[in-house]
């Protein structure tokens, strides 16, 4: 293909730029104005370069000199599995755009968004799931993110869906004998063990779907709504969390009006405490508003921690607010155990913490992390966090539970039809079948030079 440049990396000043090229002719485009001797002491060619070795040299630009680095990748040992040439040069703004600009005067052509990317994709290097793992560890800002990144770059689902894709088109091509060479199979037979086939295929996507739901709180965290009287004091928690005065904090009741989100991360994953308004019955205009956003708040959480104060007795409020919030089976926490304590609580807590001296914040933070990760996530199985990988399985796992109801009384051609159609469903994923315009969407949510 043509060749190709960008910078690849970041925007700005930094102690070093890469600029790279892919494609036909990279390498004579790079000797035209990159200068350098070999071991022998002789000029550097396409005759005498050698491979993924790091040449000094110099970059005679029409405009600058600059001492660099540069190495040639042959195709297919390189990133997009043709020719290419990278130039690591000092990091200035100016110099790293007149480097592209003697790449683009002597041939290549500016890439467009993800092009280097989607050439290692068209060129087998790797799968589109595999690629969009290499999106999410770019976009990553936990942990989490990183590993399930990471497991789709690596391959795991792609290995998943290929094991699947493997034994439906190994009974299509027996089906396919018994209609080409009807004499001599038997289709009843071949019919039964489609049917063990695709029930199996349906199982596996079962497993792969099964943490699914739980993939969002891999991505964006887990959210935890803060949920109390006014006063029990829910902002005092948030800034013990944080370790931060960041929520105002007064001794007036209904100050926190609005509802204010801080992340912290824990065992690399996100957590979001979200400070609620409270859910007190309210005249005042303003005040109704906030209600209305903790009731949303609550809707969209994981987990409600729901507060009661340990320095007096529990009133009709913290009763009423209770009922609201019963059956989201929440975290009931005494606070301010350190003042004196209440004889008789009604509602018993969780945990008792003082988010004055910070007593119990690190159990509490651990209970969260206990029932909304330990609890509910099956860590032996992968976590999609994908949502285009999780609808193309969904509609995969539909089309085989179709598959296996009218397996029994199928035709062999219907029975192809209909099993080629999980296959194809399986393909989204990894494009191994899939049409140009998922391939193009996904490329370009890359950056210019990735
Ligand atoms: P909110 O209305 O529920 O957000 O409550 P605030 O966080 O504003 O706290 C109300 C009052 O209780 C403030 O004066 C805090 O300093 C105080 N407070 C909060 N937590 C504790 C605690 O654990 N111990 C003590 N002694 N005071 C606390």
């Amino acid at each position: 293909m043509d060749c190709i440049a960008n910078i690849s990396t970041p925007y700005g000043t930094g102690a070093i730029s890469i600029v790279r090229m892919s494609g036909q002719d990279c390498l004579k485009i790079a000797l035209n104005f990159f200068l350098s001797k070999n071991e022998k002491g002789e000029f550097l060619t396409n005759k005498n370069i050698i491979p993924r070795y790091m040449y000094l040299g110099e970059l005679k630009g029409e405009h600058f000199r600059e001492q660099c680095l540069m190495v040639y990748f042959k195709g297919p040992k390189s990133f997009t599995g043709e020719d290419m040439v990278e130039f690591q040069i000092h990091g200035g703004e100016f110099l790293t755009e007149e480097v592209l600009n003697e790449c683009l005067k002597h041939g290549a052509r500016l890439s467009e968004n993800g092009e280097f990317s989607k050439r290692a994709f068209l060129n087998g290097k790797f799968s589109l799931d595999q690629a969009e793992g290499i999106i999410d560890i770019i976009e990553a800002t936990s942990r989490a993110e990183i590993k399930a990144g990471f497991e789709l770059l690596n391959g795991e689902l792609f290995k998943k869906i290929e094991i699947m894709q493997n034994s439906l088109t190994e009974i299509l091509a027996k089906l396919e004998v018994t209609i080409d060479y009807p004499e001599y199979d038997d289709e009843k037979t071949e019919l039964n063990e489609a049917k063990e086939v695709v029930q199996q295929v349906e199982n596996n996507i079962f497993e792969l779907l099964k943490n699914s739901e739980h993939g969002q709180v891999i991505k964006s965290g887990i959210n935890v709504a803060i949920v109390g009287k006014p006063n029990v004091g829910k902002s005092s928690l948030l800034n013990a969390v944080l370790g931060s005065e960041r929520a105002i904090v007064t001794d007036v009741a209904g100050t926190t009006r609005d509802t204010i989100k801080e992340t912290i991360l824990y065992n690399g994953v996100k957590i979001n405490f979200i400070d609620t308004a409270g859910l007190r019955e309210s005249g005042d205009k303003v005040e109704k508003i906030g209600i209305e956003r903790t009731k949303e708040t609550i809707k969209q959480s994981d987990i409600v921690v729901f507060l009661i104060d340990a320095s007096e007795e529990l009133n009709e409020e913290d009763f009423s607010i209770y009922k609201k919030i019963q059956e989201l089976n929440p975290i009931v926490v005494l606070n301010k155990k350190d003042i004196k304590k209440i004889k008789k609580i009604p509602i018993i807590p969780n945990i008792e913490i003082s988010s004055k001296t910070k007593e119990g914040i690190s159990e509490l933070i651990e209970e969260i992390y206990r029932r909304t990760i330990v609890e509910k996530i099956d860590s032996s199985t992968m976590i999609l966090t994908n949502k285009r990988h999780i609808e193309a399985l969904k509609e995969a796992k539909k089309q085989a539970e179709k598959t296996i109801k009218i397996l029994d009384e199928a035709s062999v051609d219907i029975a192809v039809f209909e099993i080629k159609k999980i296959w194809s469903l399986l393909g989204k994923i990894t494009g191994v079948s899939e049409n140009e315009k998922i391939i193009d969407e996904i490329f370009s949510r890359f950056c210019l030079g990735k």
